[in-house]
């Protein structure tokens, strides 16, 4: 048992996530509070999130555009099933790096 730093109440550490900057790896404060203070801190930096992910999408459009027709593709020939999906996904990123670093141009419209 951990007593949160927030609602002051003690629960069992599957309560708690995982931290690797405390002594005992878990965060100070419960799952329910922390989830909490997340969507405080979003709704708070709204236009800050926004911005870091247009950001990011600027930045990755043309991998994220590459991937998602690879993955149309086969999902449309009916090559992936669910349990596949998360290698699939590896799979595409590595093919992504390979073909930027011989820069070839990736499959942009
Ligand atoms: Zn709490």
């Amino acid at each position: 048992m951990k007593t949160c730093k927030s609602c002051k109440k003690a629960k069992p550490e599957s309560e708690f996530y995982r931290s690797r900057r405390t002594a005992d790896r878990l965060q100070g404060v419960c799952k329910v509070c922390w989830r909490a203070r997340d969507a405080e801190w979003k709704r708070v930096h709204h236009a800050q999130c926004l911005e870091h992910y247009r950001k990011y999408r600027r930045a990755h459009l043309a991998d994220m555009r590459a991937k998602d027709r690879i993955y149309y593709r086969m999902r449309r020939l009916g090559i992936i099933e669910a349990k596949w999906r998360e290698q699939f996904r590896r799979e595409a990123d590595a093919l992504v790096a390979k073909l930027k670093k011989a820069g070839i141009a990736l499959p942009i419209p």
